[in-house]
């Protein structure tokens, strides 16, 4: 069993009609609810979690019980409380797997992994994007096809100041004529990072079964195959606890 938490901010649903119209319930839902439909298999056990509630949604308790977390923010990044942001760091580098989408690249959460300014281009114009599947092997891309066509998006353009990812499943181009990375994947510690660029609050990419089907694959992808709990952990070894008895010839001991 995979358990995921779909974090959102939930600031933007709250307080604009437009974005209310297209997603009633919170982006979150619609993300969970993806989820759900896509687990014909029985294997997730989806919950949401949202900026309001006590610990950010996040809680020693909610991440203890967390597998895979995707993690989705726009007008909010600086209200995410930063003992918070460590806590989810921490996970990550014990193994837990995080999906960053869209507007969550310039998260305190993403740029702390990433550990760049994680910049890019952006366009409001409607305009039509184009994912291209460049890794069609990879299982973030299973059953995706050749490529991801979206009508209406915002457009997100190069250079996006992340480090080289280690792998890339997509690559976006636009309307416009700009290019973006738009399927990124990277390793920090034990946990999996997949960056997924599709989503903004008034467009209803969120329900678009295509995308939904990548979030599937990548919560699949993400998911830990072993916890490395301690890996925080540098403890000292004395001399008298070596693997093999050490014949000492004058090097500091204490
Ligand atoms: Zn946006």
């Amino acid at each position: 069993m995979i358990r995921v938490t779909v974090w959102n901010e939930n600031v933007h649903e709250q307080k604009h009609p437009a974005v209310q119209k297209i997603y009633p319930q919170g982006i979150h839902t619609a993300i969970a609810d993806g989820l759900r439909r896509l687990d014909t298999a029985g294997q997730l056990e989806v919950r949401t979690a949202t900026l309001d509630q006590p610990g950010n949604g996040l809680t020693d308790e909610v991440l203890g019980s967390t597998d895979v977390m995707t993690w989705w923010g726009h007008c909010a990044h600086d209200k995410v409380d930063d003992k918070v942001v460590a806590r989810v760091a921490a996970r990550v580098h014990q193994g837990m797997g995080l999906i960053v989408l869209h507007s969550g690249h310039f998260s305190k959460i993403f740029k702390r992994l990433m550990g760049t300014p994680c910049a890019l281009k952006w366009r409001e114009a409607g305009e039509r994007e184009r994912l291209w599947t460049i890794n069609p092997a990879h299982p973030i891309a299973r059953g995706i096809g050749p490529c991801i066509e979206l009508e209406h998006t915002e457009m997100y353009g190069e250079p996006f100041s992340i480090p080289e990812p280690e792998e890339q499943v997509f690559i976006s181009w636009f309307e416009g004529g700009e290019v973006f990375r738009s399927g990124n994947c990277w390793r920090r510690g034990n946990g999996r990072i997949f960056y997924f660029r599709p989503g903004h609050e008034t467009y209803p990419i969120y329900h678009n079964p295509v995308i939904q089907q990548v979030i599937h694959n990548a919560v699949h992808w993400a998911a830990p195959s072993a916890w490395w709990s301690d890996i925080h952990a540098a403890p000292n070894v004395p001399a008298d606890q070596a693997p093999e008895p050490i014949q000492a010839t004058g090097a500091s001991v204490h």
